[in-house]
């Protein structure tokens, strides 16, 4: 009798690995895949991290902003990048932080000097106090397993200027609480409030990793509202797993995806 219980407790547990598996494979396999290359235009860098992309710019100064800050604790993505323009991590002005997940923020006590800006809803994520929330957060940590303090609250549609560089931040909170997207130099940058589909179709937040995923797409729905007049602006979309979209393209996918999944 045990033995037979042991038995199903293992079959079930391997269902249970294969899921997942397939189910994380699924999410990330429909997805375009990160790059890196200046492919961004402005001088605009992308450092594919593994599974995630952190962005690099070159602003007054020769000082550098960050939108993430990668996958991995030590940073080395981004320092080979910072290296091969002859700058260290102690020339990171400040990090724009798309949400505190573990995939995004790993190394942003690397670079010591630099400011740390979040949506202010963000803020107890970010530090570890507040946990993740989400269906499949055990999988990552409940609670972020790299703290960081968010030395620069944002608020909705609040625009930032680093030497020279102007970064407005857009609350689309639903993946994580305090989410964001930013504007800066003609590029719209997702994080993970939306993925771009190997199709070219836009899709939302992932339900298993997000705090609430019906918020995040109604978020989306807001943010369109909002960046309205500044739709001119945006030459290029692009989400931190799945590439990039010309802006047009990128924006019309977007309002349709808020189209086809909205309430009412
Ligand atoms: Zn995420």
């Amino acid at each position: 009798m045990f033995k037979t219980i042991l038995k199903v407790v293992g079959v079930l547990a391997a269902l249970f690995v294969l899921t997942i598996g397939l189910l994380i494979g699924y999410i990330f396999g429909l997805n375009q895949k990160p790059r890196s290359g200046p492919a961004l235009g402005h001088g605009i860098e992308q450092i594919a991290d593994s599974i995630a992309t952190t962005y690099y710019f070159e602003v007054g100064g020769g000082k550098v902003v960050l939108i993430d800050a990668g996958n991995d604790p030590t940073g080395a993505p981004i320092l080979a990048a910072l290296k091969s323009h002859g700058k260290t991590a102690d020339d990171v002005e400040a990090i724009f932080i798309t949400h505190a997940h573990p995939d995004h923020d790993a190394a942003v006590n690397v670079f010591k000097k630099a400011k740390v800006y979040a949506m202010k809803d963000e803020a107890y994520v970010a530090d570890g106090e507040q946990a993740y929330g989400s269906p499949l957060s055990g999988l990552m940590g409940k609670f972020n397993p790299h703290p960081f303090k968010v030395t620069n609250p944002l608020k909705d549609q609040e625009t930032v200027n680093v030497d020279g560089l102007n970064i407005t931040a857009y609350e689309v909170s639903g993946h994580t609480p305090g989410s964001a997207v930013y504007l800066a130099d003609g590029v719209l940058f997702l994080g993970d409030a939306a993925s771009i589909g190997s199709n070219q179709k836009i899709r939302g937040p992932v339900y298993l990793f997000s705090t609430n995923a019906a918020q995040g797409i109604a978020s989306l729905g807001a943010l369109l509202k909002k960046l309205e007049p500044r739709f001119h602006e945006v030459e290029f979309i692009t989400s931190s797993h799945s590439g990039t979209l010309p802006g047009p393209q990128g924006l019309s996918a977007l309002a349709d995806y808020v189209k086809e999944h909205s309430a009412n």
